[in-house]
């Protein structure tokens, strides 16, 4: 363990833990904007500045080293910090009413600490970059005049998912992020897993059909084998989000296309909610009596012409593992194990 004193108490942190995620353990606020827990650090937003043995330094990328004195909060800080905020605001789009983030934004949290004056900056305002908005995902938005930046979405899409669409490009008040050819997403080899808007601390990055659950209900995702956890943002009887569960040891919170943005079979109009019988070449609604008894008399005579190898039967990856397992027992009870699975849909 490492001894240091971080605004004079006295705290123990592990070998190899930064300042910032010293101060965490022990509960002391440090603001950040591009730092991340679960990717590397950058370093790039400055607002993490302390002081370190009389230095001042990136919090989020220094790591402690024994009988370190860390200040946090000297006029010298937090004038640092408050100078690299007004930066990141002056050509920031300030919109927040139609922001989906309002009140979910890591900006909002910063400027708000950081004590912005606003005639001070109505004064240092610069022009916004008109970048129009990338609307070509159909689950997320990309605003350019909501990001600030930071990074974070470049790295979830390297390190969390390993594709690396995205990187900053140009230079100067025209820097943004952006894929290769800064064409539209979907022009792009980006697969739409959503791990960069998760994890992007502004609006910039923002579903396209936002609604604030009322409760989450813990589940599993329906679509593959793999069962990655979740937690179903719900409002009434309807599934408004999905976010993945982090201390999942199955996903870590990861989730792909299906299972964040996919949910919308089940409140879908068209659902079928009750079994079809094909009548006359027609498919009209029946009773589930009625459905299995047919599904038991044609399985009889089929087995009765030409045997139990005849019948052939495939599940679904999207029932529960107990339903499948009663399903193979099922059609072996009948005599033969011609059962299969579809592992992904
Ligand atoms: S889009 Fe979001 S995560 Fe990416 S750099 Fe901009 S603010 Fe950061
Ligand atoms: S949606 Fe996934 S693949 Fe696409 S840019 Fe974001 S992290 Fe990368
Ligand atoms: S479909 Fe995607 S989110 Fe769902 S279980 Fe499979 S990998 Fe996980």
């Amino acid at each position: 363990m490492i001894n240091l004193t971080i605004n004079g108490v006295k705290i123990e942190a592990e070998e190899g833990m930064t300042i910032y995620e010293a101060a965490q353990k022990a509960g002391i606020y440090i603001p950040v904007l591009c730092y991340h827990p679960d990717l590397s650090t950058f370093g790039a937003c400055r607002v993490c500045m302390v002081e370190a043995n009389g230095n001042l330094v990136t919090a989020c990328r220094l790591p402690v080293e024994e009988g370190m004195e860390v200040q946090t909060n000297t006029r010298e800080v937090q004038e640092v910090r408050l100078f690299n905020v007004e930066l990141i605001l002056a050509n920031h789009n300030q919109d927040c009413q139609t922001c989906v983030r309002n009140n979910n934004c890591k900006l909002q949290e910063v400027s708000s600490f950081v004590g912005i004056d606003l005639q001070r900056m109505e004064r240092i305002r610069r022009f916004q970059v008109e970048t129009p908005v990338d609307d070509s995902n159909p689950f997320f938005h990309r605003d350019h005049s909501r990001c600030i930046l930071c990074g974070i979405c470049i790295r979830a899409c390297e390190e969390v998912n390993g594709v690396a669409a995205l990187d900053f490009a140009f230079r100067g008040y025209n820097t943004a992020v952006s894929v290769a050819g800064n064409k539209p997403l979907t022009e792009s080899s980006c697969e739409s897993c959503g791990e960069c808007m998760e994890r992007c601390p502004t609006g910039a990055l923002a579903p396209v059909k936002q609604k604030t659950p009322e409760r989450e209900v813990a589940s599993v995702c329906p679509y593959c084998g793999v069962g990655c956890n979740i937690f179903l943002g719900v409002r009434g009887k309807q599934i408004v989000g999905v976010r993945g569960d982090k201390e999942s040891p199955v996903n870590h919170g990861e989730l792909c296309v299906k299972g964040r943005f996919g949910y919308d079979f089940v409140n879908h109009p068209e659902r079928l909610q009750k079994p079809l019988i094909k009548k006359k070449g027609e498919f009209v609604e029946a009773s589930w009596d009625e459905a299995l008894d047919l599904v038991a008399e044609r399985f009889k005579g089929i087995t009765d012409k030409n045997g139990p190898n005849a019948l052939g039967a495939l599940s679904s990856a999207r029932c529960s593992n107990e339903d499948n397992y009663l399903f193979q027992k099922l059609i072996r009870s009948l005599g033969t194990n011609n059962v299969d699975h579809c592992a992904r849909l």
